[in-house]
């Protein structure tokens, strides 16, 4: 018997089972030298250029950069979270999981606070079903087009009225008021003893993990005059609404099926799309969009469409949402409803189909973004000087060049101005390192991935490395993040940091810098060359950031803008001096 521990359990299951067996039930693989080669499942591979290394344990694709341990390749290839994966394969390397046993630290707390809110869910479900004072949150449903078969799956609730209605039911259960209030569940009177309930006389939708379990609630008004319409439970131990979305756990399957998501803003958005069959879609639980939602997300499919509200606010938050796509290198599509509507109210008017062709036909939100800039500029609401480089600031983050240079031609047509203008301000902006964060395999330099590749070899040099200021020299996001592991973190074992990275693209740089051999003889030449590389990366940024000021000031020159030319020029003197 094995305890719920990961690090354990992996090294656990990795000690039981072969990669090369796991892979080989998904792809051919044969042997080769030192290791094995086959066809790469994660992109349309036609010479074989996966290479699985049976010692390491790794497998890394040096075509489109996929790559990790095999509970990577196992979550990747069949788009399960990590859990759902370790449980599989800890089903097939027959450990059995001992989830009652007590020694994992604060294990069994988390345990009891997910049995929490699964009673007090039943407690909303029940109600809502047959308590004589849930007859308007039952109205409202029915009136919203809700089936009982929705309300069913999605165990929607009623919060009854008063202020102790859930405190009576912890009571009578004999659960301890302190957990409830760990969750927000019921809140700490301000005078005298006692609670009373967070959520009274609303409509409760339980939000759940991806693996379905209760780590949440949101509640929405029934009586129009409370204020306000929606609450959701606080931030816990167990629900933070920037890596969930609502309705995940269910559509997920219809997402792999489907092959696109569909991202709405709210769950009542959500329950009026599912209702109409529209099922592979989830929402943002109240809060924007963020990069851990785009992860979560890409586990299922790269292909996503995002609706907002047909106002103003809709239109704000599409343009919010680009970065983070272009961040994850995702180029989403985007719907923005006809005016005043949302996706209930155009479900209503129109019908699923309606809603579908918008879906099929949704322009990328890059597109949207320039449009929408364009339109500004002839409104009058920015000047075209402004709105140039608005869109050239977002340019810079597109990192495939065929699509950056299609879209300054589109923007140079627009706006009517040369393509070079364009470019030259695209140019002008990768100078400031915005395109750290945009993630493909080439992206990063070679210098940042010797790093890299000398610091897994050996790790004990990473007090050397945390001496100098790294953080500076390396502008890849995943590669700093990995670096930040061996040397602020100190995780040494290759294991544990591979299990720090699940689920993420970081993997597969680990990877690649464990997988390809950069000839390091010894670790006194090792310590050499990692101080070089500083050296070489510190004098790129430099130069590349001299070689955009000089196009900068050209520019200028020629707009005549003499306080820009002054201002680059300065730095441009300052810089030179440093070099
Ligand atoms: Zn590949």
């Amino acid at each position: 018997m094995v305890n719920f521990n990961n690090d354990f359990l992996v090294k656990e299951i990795k000690r039981r089972l072969s990669i090369i067996n796991l892979i080989e039930g998904y792809t051919s693989i044969k042997k080769t030298g030192k290791g094995y080669v086959g066809l790469c499942p994660f992109h349309d591979d036609h010479n074989p250029s996966m290479y699985v290394d049976e010692e390491k344990g790794l497998f890394h694709c040096f075509s489109c950069g996929a790559g990790g341990d095999m509970l990577g390749f196992y979550m990747r290839y069949n788009g399960l979270t990590f859990p759902e994966a370790v449980s599989d394969l800890a089903k097939r390397a027959n450990i059995t999981i001992e989830k009652s046993s007590t020694p994992v630290k604060g294990h069994s707390r988390i345990n009891n606070l997910f049995k929490l809110n699964a009673a007090v869910s039943r407690f909303y479900h029940r109600a809502l079903l047959e308590s004589p004072n849930g007859g308007p949150a039952r109205e409202y449903l029915e009136k919203r087009k809700i089936p009982p078969g929705v309300i069913e799956e999605f165990k929607l609730g009623y919060a009854p009225d008063g202020w102790d209605a859930l405190v009576k039911f912890l009571k009578k259960n004999n659960i301890p008021a302190s957990l409830a209030e760990n969750l927000g569940l019921i809140v700490k009177k301000q005078s005298g003893d006692g609670y009373y309930d967070r959520f009274r006389n609303r409509i409760v939708f339980p939000i759940c993990s991806v693996e379905g379990k209760v780590i949440g609630f949101g509640g929405r008004r029934i009586k129009e005059s409370d204020e306000p319409k929606y609450i959701n439970s606080p931030e816990s131990e167990i629900y933070h609404k920037r890596k969930n979305f609502y309705g995940l756990d269910s559509s997920k399957d219809h997402i792999r099926k489907n092959k696109r998501a569909i991202i709405v803003e709210g769950y009542t958005d959500f329950l009026a799309l599912f209702s109409a069959g529209v099922k592979n879609a989830v929402a943002t639980l109240g809060t924007s969009l963020t990069r851990d939602h785009v992860v979560t997300l890409r586990r299922y499919t790269d292909r996503i469409v995002v609706v907002f509200d047909g106002d103003e606010s809709g239109v704000k938050a599409a343009v919010r949402s680009l970065d983070i796509f272009l961040e994850e290198g995702l180029l989403p599509g985007v719907v923005i409803l006809p005016e005043g509507n949302d996706p209930d109210s155009f479900l209503a008017e129109r019908g699923a189909e309606a809603f579908y062709k918008l879906i099929d036909e949704a322009p990328t939100l890059l597109d949207f973004y320039i449009d929408n800039t364009v339109n500004e500029y002839r409104n009058g609401a920015v000047t075209l000087n402004s709105g140039v480089k608005e869109i050239a600031d977002v340019l810079v983050k597109v990192n495939e060049p065929v699509l950056r240079s299609s879209y300054i031609k589109k923007t140079a047509e627009k706006l009517g101005l040369g393509e070079n203008e364009v470019m030259s301000l695209v140019r002008l902006g990768k100078g400031h390192g915005k395109m750290g964060g945009v993630k493909t395999v080439k992206s990063h330099s070679n210098h940042e991935k010797l790093m890299l590749n000398i610091l897994l070899t050996y790790p004990d040099l990473s007090g050397v490395v945390a001496a100098e200021d790294w953080e500076e020299c390396v502008s890849n996001r995943d590669v700093k993040s990995i670096l930040e592991e061996i040397i602020v973190k100190g995780v040494h074992d290759m294991s544990s940091l591979l299990l720090s990275f699940q689920g993420s693209g970081a993997q597969g740089l680990i990877s690649e810098a464990l997988m390809s051999s950069p000839g390091i003889p010894d670790r006194d030449t090792a310590g050499k060359m990692i101080m070089s590389c500083m050296k070489k990366l510190k004098q790129a940024k430099l130069d590349e950031r001299l070689k955009s000021l000089r196009l900068g000031i050209s520019d200028a020159v020629k707009n005549k803008d003499a306080e820009l030319e002054k201002r680059l020029l300065t730095e441009y003197t300052d810089l030179r001096k440093q070099k």
